[in-house]
């Protein structure tokens, strides 16, 4: 009898780990998604950009699942005539300091393998950006943008074409590994039913810490939640950049800063910042949720985090409470910019994992036995790396069942 397997969460993560289970592995596999569409969280509210692999640690698995992620998803992506736009991008410097700190990001991108690479001075900047403004500059020629919920969206066809099924409105509440099969309590349409599966995998992004504790693994490292707002810029503005224009991330700060990028359908988005969440699923400026606010402030992790990055928060907290400030960021690397018609487009979520110490977990995190796997924290260039991922989490998973 072939493996009954579950996955736990209809993000792209979620979406591509069913795919590569039925697909290719010939598994009877049912994606569980509690929302009544796909890509309902992160995976349709980010900035669609493919990433080439500019920052992360060497060796590490951002690096390593972002390179090859960018070769499966570029071959999926042909295969279903979804669009993908090379567009580039240049990480810019507006002085000196920031102008030294591109040397070590051009190392680790020449470290990870990142094609066409290069520094460029204020000029060579401008022949490729000319309404850019900077002394010097990172050019990544091949990042591109995608249209993720799309992807998502034909990966569960894939998914349903190899056998398997798609049950939206399905949240998982229950989750118990009994030594030979795993038991999931699943709420819909008003009532919970239990189902067994030979192997679960749970992609929950901004839930992946309380779906732990379901298991009773703990809640560490815990999701603490990050907001990034959204402006939109007038479409005939489209033409004032070729590609993306990206700050120089500051080193203390897993964030990359407020960015301005093109996206396939034709507009031109300005940011994400990053502040504080008061919820985890919330796009709207609303009320604080209670629970999500006292997972927060009840977990010292977060004070400790709080503590080290007074200043970050502060600079941060200007583009979280004036619009001004925040367009006022993007103006700095695009002047020509006319703001008048900018106006506040989507908001995003993140879901940062924190350790116990305050420090954010850089890295993708992913644990499991042969039974359970958990995707615990896979933040940006998560969309990026999501075939690659599922392919990382899926074989070893496999080959854990065969020992
Ligand atoms: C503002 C922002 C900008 C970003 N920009 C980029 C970018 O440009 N490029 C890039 O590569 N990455 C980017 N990222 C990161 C990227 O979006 C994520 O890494 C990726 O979407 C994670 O996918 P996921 O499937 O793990 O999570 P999600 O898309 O959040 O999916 C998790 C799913 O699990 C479901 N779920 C949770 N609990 C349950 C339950 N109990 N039962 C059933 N279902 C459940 C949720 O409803 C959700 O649909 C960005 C993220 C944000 C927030």
């Amino acid at each position: 009898m072939s493996l009954r397997a579950a996955v736990v969460g209809g993000g792209i993560i979620g979406a591509a780990v069913a795919r590569r289970l039925a697909h290719e592995h010939g598994a009877q596999v049912t994606l569980l998604e509690k929302e009544d569409h796909l890509a309902a969280h992160q995976s349709g509210h980010n900035s669609g950009v493919v990433h080439a692999g500019l920052y992360y640690e060497p060796g590490s698995l951002k690096a390593t699942l972002c390179r090859r992620g960018v070769g499966l998803l570029q071959d999926f992506v042909d295969r279903h005539g979804i669009a993908y736009e090379e567009c580039g991008k240049v990480v810019v410097a507006l002085d000196g300091v920031q102008a030294e700190r591109l040397d070590g990001l051009h190392a680790r991108a020449v470290a990870n393998g990142v094609p066409g690479v290069r520094l460029v001075d204020g000029e060579g900047l401008r022949e490729i950006e000319p309404e850019a403004a900077g002394v010097r500059a990172l050019h990544s020629p091949q990042t591109a943008i995608v249209d993720y919920p799309a992807v998502t969206r034909a990966l569960a066809a894939e998914l349903t074409d190899a056998g398997g099924r798609v049950r939206l409105g399905h949240e998982v509440r229950a989750l118990a590994d009994r030594g030979t099969a795993v038991r999931v309590g699943v709420r819909a349409d008003g009532a919970t039913a239990t189902e067994e599966y030979d192997l679960v995998v749970v992609c929950g992004g901004l839930q992946s810490d309380r779906l732990g504790g379901l298991l009773g693994e703990g809640r560490s490292p815990r999701i603490v939640p990050f907001y990034g707002d959204y402006f939109d810029v007038p479409r005939e503005q489209r033409h004032l950049v070729r590609g993306m224009v990206y700050p120089v991330p500051d080193p203390r700060y897993p964030f990359l800063g407020v960015h301005v990028t093109p996206r396939v359908d034709g507009t031109l988005t300005l940011g994400p910042n990053a502040f504080l969440s008061l919820g985890r699923e919330s796009y709207e400026r609303g009320l604080p949720v209670p629970a999500d606010v006292l997972d927060v402030v009840g977990f010292p992790g977060f004070w400790r985090f709080a503590a080290a990055n007074v200043p970050a928060a502060l600079r941060e907290s200007r583009t979280a409470l004036s619009s001004g400030q925040f367009i006022a960021e993007a103006l700095k690397y695009v002047p020509a910019l006319d703001t008048s018609g900018v106006v506040r487009g989507t908001r995003g979520v993140r879901a940062q994992a924190m350790g116990d110490d305050g420090r954010l977990v850089d890295d993708f995190v992913i644990t499991g036995t042969e039974r359970v796997v958990l995707v615990r924290n896979a933040p940006s260039p998560g969309a990026t790396s999501a075939l690659a991922i599922a392919e990382h989490v899926v074989d070893e998973a496999l080959r854990r069942r065969d020992r």
